[in-house]
């Protein structure tokens, strides 16, 4: 029996499968790092193109049938665990050689898409690209663009380090059991190096989570109601007056650069 609380919607259409896998662009020297294999569906392709598939599943109910989904293959290694509480460094180090860059493909569990790929995107791993089935609207969310309706804090912390592409959407009904919305499939380019590079990046992540936290009011709103107490007020619009963005602007109308520039005159006082 399928855990719905742990994501558990299983793919069973082909042709998907070897679209996810076709997207990744992996070929037989590639070490890829699968999320939650469930039953081994996207595992068995992963596997029959890479040189070796490290597959990451919290259920341990799954092993026997791991066991004998993968039985043909002999470069896959299972970890149990869940994924936002094991050494992603040292499960890498344990199983691949030292200068390998890692692919991470999967069908991922929506219930903790946000914490997975910020923990793939912001620990230092050695990935260079991400292709992933989530919701439809959070990769909408990943990819949008300033002034658009899902541009949002994810938007931001996900293109500081990555270039997001939808690659296609996909229906429910190639899922067992269906899940309740559409997904898509989308494909993360981390860059080797950033566009913009902000001096503390702690302080980068605290301000636009601040500057999107009430969609409605401003970005002076936000960052008073959100981030700094009432004494800063005067600093704060000295510093945004600085910088050349006005305070009545909302969250949503600035760019990556702006932000990185707000986040540098900020964190330097
Ligand atoms: N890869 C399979 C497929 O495409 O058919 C299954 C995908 S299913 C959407 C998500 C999988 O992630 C499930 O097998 C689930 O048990 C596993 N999972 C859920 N939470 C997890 C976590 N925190 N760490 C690792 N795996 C997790």
């Amino acid at each position: 029996t399928l855990k719905k609380s742990l994501g558990q919607n299983f793919l069973i259409d082909e042709n998907i499968l070897n679209n996810i896998a076709a997207a990744a662009g992996i070929d037989q020297e590639s070490y890829v790092l699968e999320i939650g294999p469930g039953a081994g569906a996207l595992t068995q392709v992963l596997a029959s193109q890479a040189k070796k598939v490290i597959a990451v599943e919290i259920d341990r109910r799954l092993e026997p049938v791991l066991r004998d989904t993968l039985q043909d293959f002999d470069n896959v290694a299972v970890h149990f665990g869940d994924v936002l509480k094991l050494d992603l460094h040292q499960i890498i180090a344990q199983e691949c050689p030292p200068e390998a860059s890692v692919t991470v493909v999967a069908n991922l569990p929506y219930y903790v898409t946000t914490p997975i790929l910020m923990k793939l995107l912001t620990e230092g791993l050695p990935i260079e690209t991400i292709v992933v089935m989530i919701q439809k609207e959070v990769a909408s969310r990943l990819q949008a663009e300033p002034g658009e309706k899902s541009y949002g804090s994810l938007s931001i912390a996900v293109q500081y380090i990555a270039d997001p592409k939808i690659v296609m959407t996909v229906p429910k009904t190639v899922f067992v059991p269906q899940p309740n919305v559409d997904s898509a499939v989308i494909r993360l380019d981390v860059r080797a190096n950033k566009k913009v590079k902000v001096q503390d990046e702690a302080f980068f992540y605290k301000l636009i989570r601040a500057s999107f936290a009430q969609r409605r009011k401003t970005l002076m709103n936000n960052l008073m109601n959100n981030l700094f107490d009432k004494t800063k007020k005067e600093h704060l619009l000295q510093v945004l007056n600085h910088v050349g963005i006005d305070p009545n602007r909302r969250g949503e109308t600035l760019t990556i650069e702006e932000f990185a520039h707000l986040s540098d005159a900020l964190s330097r006082q």
